[in-house]
């Protein structure tokens, strides 16, 4: 048996959104529509204080795969279309699943219409039955028309809704979603059981996920929540749980949180990640009105791709797609007159290697 969760260092977390960018390009989730969104993972932004005095909060968020899952004792189908693996993943049956959201009412990280709830995110999503699953793979909208290609392009070219299959399928999940069902992170056990970390994990720039068994006592997660006061969320709206308080045990931890006294640890005993903190990714200047500089680090021989996407996750720019590239450096000129001001997340990605970087464009 496992227990397989998350700690989330919020010390290292810089709130640059890629989890959610990649776990939407390795699990194909459709974008915000009517109430509902649909990032497995997900961060949520707040400020606290009053000015002068404030301060800005991000705490990245997923399923939290709870030991006591209300979502799964709520499901009323059996077997049931929620349920938990051997390794204490809750997993979702598309095939089992009547879409009657008795989980998102149970689940204390779910709301059926975020906007209504007045909250930033919601674990568990529901797909109408009116409405196309994959919208974006039928928008023809340009984001700069004549300029870049809509979705509706894209999946045509490719030959095929989604045009981002990847290597590994869920066996619970398919690729393009069914209308009338709910979905949620499963962790990514596609993964999993091909012995790779979750997406999220891997994509964060900054390393503050960490994934492991909290059952095994040498695991990294075990030992960090043993060296840190750790909490975990109580809702969906950033609450944490009191301590003492077990909520519906959740397993996905926070430590180092700047505002209040987790923060008492020194930095120099905590152990790094075996990942490197190479900065792959350089752009100067950042931020940028007219033209910037970008030098990649090509860490090994292979094909690579160069993205730029808005922080709504749509892809603004395809810089160089699937190129074969050796190691070594590249440089090129981005021309940021086009995009509006914002946060861009440019993404360069191989088959097994992903680094982002914020480009900030300010007019
Ligand atoms: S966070 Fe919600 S969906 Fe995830 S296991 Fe807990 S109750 Fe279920
Ligand atoms: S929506 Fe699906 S997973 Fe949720 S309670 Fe109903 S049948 Fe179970
Ligand atoms: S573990 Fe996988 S499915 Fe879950 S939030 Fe992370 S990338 Fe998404």
């Amino acid at each position: 048996m496992a227990r397989y969760g998350m700690v989330i260092d919020l010390h290292k977390c810089t709130g640059c959104g890629a989890c959610a960018l990649a776990c939407k390009t390795e699990n194909n989730t459709q974008d915000y529509s009517n109430g509902k969104f649909y990032n497995w993972a997900n961060y949520l932004t707040f400020t606290t204080g009053k000015f002068p005095s404030t301060k800005v909060v991000t705490i990245p968020t997923l399923c939290n795969h709870c030991s006591d899952a209300p979502c799964v004792e709520a499901c009323p189908v059996n077997p049931k279309a929620m349920y938990k693996s051997p390794e204490g993943i809750t997993l979702h049956n598309n095939d089992r699943c009547i879409g009657c959201q008795r989980c998102i009412t149970a689940c204390p990280y779910s709301d059926k219409d975020i906007n209504a709830a007045g909250v930033q995110y919601s674990v568990i999503n529901y797909l109408p039955s009116d409405d196309y699953t994959h919208k974006l793979w039928r928008d023809k909208t340009e984001l700069i028309p004549g300029c870049t290609a809509s979705g509706d392009e894209v999946a045509k070219k490719a030959g095929s809704i989604p045009p981002n299959m990847n290597e590994f399928s869920d066996p619970d999940y398919q690729p393009v979603r069914r209308n009338d069902i709910v979905e949620k992170c499963m962790l990514c056990r596609h993964r999993l059981i091909n012995n790779e970390l979750p997406y999220c994990v891997v994509s964060c720039p900054a390393q503050a996920r960490i994934f492991g068994d909290f059952d095994d006592p040498n695991s990294e997660v075990s030992k960090l929540i043993k060296m840190y006061p750790a909490k975990q969320l109580k809702n969906n709206k950033g609450e944490f749980l009191a301590p003492g308080e077990t909520g519906t045990r959740p397993n996905v931890y926070y430590i180092r949180d700047y505002n209040d006294a987790i923060t008492s640890v020194k930095d120099e005993k905590y152990p790094e990640n075996n990942r490197t903190m190479e900065k792959f990714i350089k752009i100067y200047p950042n931020p940028v009105e007219f033209f910037t500089n970008v030098n990649c680090t090509i860490p090994k021989d292979g094909i690579y791709s160069f993205i730029i996407y808005n922080s709504a996750g749509q892809i603004v720019e395809t810089v160089m797609e699937n190129k074969y590239l050796t190691v070594g450096l590249i440089n090129f000129q981005l021309d940021a007159k086009k995009l509006p001001s914002g946060t861009y997340i440019c993404v360069l990605r191989s088959k097994d290697f992903v680094q982002t970087e914020n480009l900030i464009v300010s007019h």
